[in-house]
């Protein structure tokens, strides 16, 4: 139960269930319809930059948008948020990045636009603190349901079940 962790013993009790009476990967099914199609860096740059406009229209502009499948999601890495400095013409310029785990490729789009809110928050706010969780449920109001959904998908996924959204033959 290493991606609940953090949730109240009862309610991991309840996955624990779930899991021993192999119900979890269906349940998850059911709550949830099908994949999305933002499967491309340019369609992640898009949808990231249009979050971006709707919510943090002030915040700098983005550099780079893009999936890793270096990202490790045993860690907890799930994306990353980065700022990296560097000197132009005498300058000090910022440049911003997201990246996004390559599992939210094949994911509902619920929990990719959790993600994406969870890294679009950090250019405001760096800490996992009690204004940054308000930034992102002011963005996405069911946040803390879908992280808590996907952390099952994990789970799911960590016993050895089978994913449940898979990619198309076309990738
Ligand atoms: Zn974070």
């Amino acid at each position: 139960m290493k991606y609940l962790a953090a949730y109240p013993a009862a309610l991991r009790a309840q996955v624990e269930t779930l899991v021993a009476e192999g119900r979890l990967g269906d349940w998850l099914s059911k709550r949830y319809g099908a994949t999305h199609d933002i499967r491309t860096d340019r369609a992640l740059y898009d949808y990231v930059t249009d979050l971006k406009s709707e919510f943090l229209r002030n915040a700098e502009p983005l550099s780079k948008v893009a999936f890793d499948n270096k990202l490790h999601v045993i860690r907890n890495a799930l994306g990353t948020h980065t700022t990296v400095s560097r000197v132009q013409g005498g300058k000090l310029k910022a440049k911003r990045e997201i990246r996004v785990a390559s599992l939210f490729k094949e994911v509902p789009l619920e929990w990719l636009r959790m993600i994406v809110v969870h890294e679009l928050a950090h250019m405001k706010e760096r800490e996992h603190d009690k204004a940054f969780y308000k930034l992102c449920t002011h963005m996405e109001p069911d946040y803390h349901q879908h992280e808590f959904d996907l952390r099952l998908y994990l789970t799911h996924l960590d016993g050895g079940g089978a994913r449940l959204w898979t990619p198309t033959l076309t990738d």
